[in-house]
C-alpha cells in the first residue's frame, strides 16, 4: 500500500493510473457513439479538469473543439457553498453541443450553477462529464451523464486534483487517511 504526505494530512492511493485510463477510454467510447456525426465543444473545468481532459480527448475519433473555463468554489478540503461565475468562456455556445468537463462532482453545487449559467446561452444541448462523482455528497439534482467513477464521501487527490495547490501531478488517485 503506497501512503503520502501532503502539507498535514497522509493520504492512500486507491485508483492506479492503469483503472484510471480504462474507464476514461470507456467514457470516451460512450461519447464517440453519443456524438457520432455531431461536433461537440468540450468546456474544461480549470484546474482539476487538465489531465482529465488530456487524456479523454485522445480517445475521441470525433470532430471536435476544446475551450476551458474557470469556476471556483472549494478551499482546502471543505466547500465554502460559495459559487462564482463561469470566467474564459471567449466563443458563443448558442446552438452547440456543450459536454462540461469536470474533474469531480461533489454537492453538485458547482455544476448546478454552471448549468443554469450556460443554458442562458441556448446550447443545444447540454451534458457533464466528469471523473468522479460523489453521490452520497449531492446536494442538489444534477444529472451527470458520463461518470467514470462513482466514489465514496473522502476527499482525494492526484492526477488533477489538489489539496490546497499541492497533489495534481500525481499519475494515481489517493484518498485522504481517517
Ligand atoms: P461541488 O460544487 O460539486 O461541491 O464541488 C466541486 C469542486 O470541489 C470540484 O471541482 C473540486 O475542485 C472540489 N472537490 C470536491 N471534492 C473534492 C475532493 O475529494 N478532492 C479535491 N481535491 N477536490 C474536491
Amino acid at each position: 500500500m503506497s501512503t503520502i504526505k501532503i502539507h498535514d494530512k497522509e493520504f492512500v492511493k486507491t485508483i492506479s493510473r492503469d483503472e484510471i485510463a480504462t474507464r476514461v477510454r470507456l467514457v470516451a467510447e460512450r461519447i464517440n457513439k453519443d456524438y457520432a456525426g455531431k461536433r461537440p465543444l468540450f468546456l474544461g473545468v480549470l484546474n482539476g479538469c487538465f489531465m482529465f481532459v488530456s487524456d479523454l480527448m485522445k480517445n475521441l475519433d470525433l470532430e471536435c473543439e476544446v475551450s476551458f473555463v474557470k469556476f471556483s468554489s472549494y478551499q482546502g478540503s471543505e466547500t465554502t457553498g460559495v459559487v462564482n461565475q463561469v470566467m474564459g468562456l471567449s466563443e458563443s455556445i448558442e446552438g452547440r453541443d456543450v459536454i462540461i468537463v469536470e474533474d469531480i462532482v461533489d454537492t453538485g453545487l458547482t455544476m448546478h450553477k454552471m448549468l443554469e449559467t450556460l443554458s442562458h446561452s441556448k446550447p443545444a444541448s447540454l451534458a457533464i462529464a466528469s471523473l468522479f462523482l460523489k453521490p452520497a455528497r449531492l446536494r442538489v439534482p444534477v444529472e451527470v451523464k458520463y461518470s467514470a467513477f462513482e466514489i465514496p464521501d473522502r476527499f482525494i487527490v492526484g492526477y488533477g486534483l489538489d489539496y490546497d495547490g499541492l497533489g495534481r501531478n500525481l499519475p494515481d488517485v489517493y484518498d485522504v487517511k481517517v
